[in-house]
C-alpha cells in the first residue's frame, strides 16, 4: 500500500471537481483528483446557465469547451397547453453572460478533464474513495481502491468532496439531511431526434408543463441527439408500470406538444430513473474538508441550476482553501456557507413556488410585465447573488405577492 501526500484531494471529476482542480493547480498547489469512473461516462445535467460561463472563464476552461460546438442556449421556453413563456437571456436585469450551452455531459466532462490532464493535473480514473480519517487538525488519510481492488492512501491538508450523487463525505461523516422540498422523481434518456423541426423551434430548450407537479424537458444537442426527461411526484411516476422504456413512452403521450415528435423514436439507452432526487446536508464544510456541487445540495432540475451551483461552490471552495493554505484567516461559515446558502435559498424559493403554482402564474400571465420578466430572467440565468434585483433580494415574498395580485386581477375581471 502506497502513501501519497498532496495539498488538496478532490473526490470526483465532474464540473465541480474540474473547476476546483483547475484553480488550485494554477495556484501551484499539489492537487490530486480521484474519479470512480472511466471517462467518458454518462451523467445527467445537460442544460447550463449563463452564470457558470463566468466560472469556466475564470479558471481558463472556456476555450476548450468552445471548440466542441455545443448547442447554444440563449434562453428557455416554458409551455403549458397553448400558453408559451419565452425567456431571452439578453433581456435580463443583471449584467453578465447572455448565453451558455446545452451539452451532452459525457463529452463535456471529458473535455474538461482532458484539458486538465494536458496541463499536468493528476487525475486518477477508476479509483474510488472508500474511507476517510481526519485527525484533530483536519489533516486526512483517504483510502482509495483501484479497479484491481488494490488500496492506497492519500494524505491531504484539505479534501474537496465533489462526488455528486456519490455523496462520499455526507455518507461517511453522517452529514445527510432530508431535503425540505417535495418528493419529486425523474426518468430520462437520449433520442436521435429524427423529427426535429428546422431552426429555432427544433433546438430551443423547452419545459413542457403537464400539470402542477409534472413536466417534460426537451434539451436538443448540436449532434442531432435530444435529451428528454420526465419529472413528477414520486407517487405519480411510481403509478406507471412496466420497464423504464414502457413507462417513459406512456408518459410522453401526456405531452400534447411533443408526443408526435417523439412517437416511435428509439431510445439511445434504457431510460434511467432517479427517485426523490432532492438532497441536502447538515453542514457544507468541516475541519479539513468542504462539500461542493451535488455532494452538498441538489434542489430540482426545473431551473437547471445544478451545474452552476457545482461550479460556483467549487470555485469559491478552491479560493478559500488557497487563502487558508497561505495562512490567511478564513471564516468558512460566512465566506462559504452563508454565501452558498444565499444563492441556494433563492433557487429553493423559485422551486417551491413553481410547484405551488405561484411562479407558473407569473410565467404565463398575459400581458407580460417587461420589468418583472427581466428580473426573473436574471434568476433563471443563475445570477442569484445580485441584490439589486428585487426578485433576488425579496425572493421570499415577491413571487407570492405578484401571484396574489394576478389572482385578484383575475377575480375582478370575472
Ligand atoms: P457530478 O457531475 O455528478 O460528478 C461527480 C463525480 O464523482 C462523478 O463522475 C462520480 O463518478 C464521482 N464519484 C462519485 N463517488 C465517488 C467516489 N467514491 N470516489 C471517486 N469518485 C466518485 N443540472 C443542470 O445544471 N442542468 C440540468 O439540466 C440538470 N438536470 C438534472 C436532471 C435530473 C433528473 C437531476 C437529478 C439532476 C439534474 N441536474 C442538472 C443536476 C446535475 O446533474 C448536477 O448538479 C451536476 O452534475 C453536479 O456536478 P458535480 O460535479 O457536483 O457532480
Amino acid at each position: 500500500m502506497s502513501v501519497e501526500n498532496v495539498d488538496v484531494l478532490i473526490i470526483g471529476a465532474g464540473p465541480s471537481g474540474s473547476v476546483a482542480a483547475s484553480y488550485l493547480h494554477k495556484k501551484g498547489l499539489k492537487v490530486k483528483v480521484v474519479e470512480k469512473n472511466l471517462f467518458p461516462r454518462f451523467v445527467i445535467g445537460e442544460s447550463l446557465l449563463p452564470r457558470c460561463m463566468d466560472h469556466f472563464e475564470e479558471v481558463e476552461l472556456l476555450d476548450c469547451l468552445k471548440k466542441r460546438d455545443y448547442e447554444v442556449k440563449d434562453g428557455a421556453r416554458f409551455l403549458r397547453g397553448d400558453e408559451v413563456c419565452n425567456f431571452d437571456f439578453s433581456k435580463k436585469h443583471t449584467k453578465g453572460w447572455d448565453w451558455t450551452w446545452q451539452v451532452p455531459r459525457a463529452d463535456f466532462d471529458k473535455t474538461l478533464t482532458d484539458e486538465l490532464i494536458t496541463r499536468g493535473v493528476d487525475i486518477s480514473f477508476e479509483e474510488e474513495v472508500i474511507a476517510v480519517d481526519f485527525n484533530e487538525d483536519g489533516f486526512s488519510e483517504t483510502t482509495i481502491k483501484n479497479k484491481l481492488g488494490e488500496r492506497n492512501t492519500v494524505s491531504a491538508k484539505y479534501i474537496i468532496d465533489s462526488s455528486g450523487y456519490g455523496r462520499v463525505l455526507p455518507r461517511l461523516l453522517d452529514l445527510e439531511k432530508s431535503s425540505e422540498l417535495l418528493n419529486q422523481s425523474s426518468i430520462f434518456t437520449h433520442v436521435k431526434d429524427i423529427n426535429r423541426p428546422e431552426g429555432w423551434e427544433g433546438t430551443r430548450i423547452t419545459f413542457d408543463v403537464i400539470d402542477l407537479r409534472t413536466w417534460l424537458w426537451v434539451i436538443p444537442f448540436s449532434s442531432g441527439v435530444t435529451s428528454i426527461g420526465y419529472v413528477g411526484s414520486t407517487e405519480f411516476l411510481e403509478s406507471f408500470k412496466g420497464t423504464s422504456s414502457e413507462k417513459l413512452k406512456a408518459m410522453l403521450k401526456l405531452s400534447n406538444y411533443y408526443s408526435e415528435r417523439f412517437e416511435g423514436v428509439e431510445f439511445q439507452f434504457k431510460p434511467i430513473e432517479i427517485s426523490n432526487y432532492s438532497k441536502s446536508v447538515k453542514q457544507l464544510y468541516g475541519k479539513g474538508y468542504v462539500l461542493t456541487g451535488n455532494s452538498a445540495e441538489f434542489l430540482d432540475p426545473v431551473f437547471s441550476s445544478g451545474v452552476t451551483f457545482a461550479t460556483e461552490s467549487a470555485l469559491l471552495a478552491a479560493k478559500l482553501i488557497t487563502k487558508s493554505l497561505q495562512k490567511k484567516t478564513v471564516d468558512w461559515e460566512v465566506e462559504y456557507s452563508d454565501y452558498m446558502k444565499k444563492g441556494v435559498d433563492v433557487f429553493a424559493t423559485y422551486v417551491k413556488e413553481w410547484y405551488t403554482g405561484n411562479l407558473q402564474k407569473l410565467f404565463f400571465h398575459k400581458p407580460e410585465n417587461p420589468e418583472i420578466k427581466k428580473q426573473i430572467c436574471s434568476v433563471l440565468a443563475g445570477y442569484v447573488w445580485d441584490e439589486t434585483n428585487p426578485f433576488v433580494k425579496n425572493h421570499h415574498r415577491l413571487v407570492k405577492a405578484v401571484a396574489h395580485v394576478i389572482d385578484m386581477e383575475k377575480e375582478k375581471s370575472e
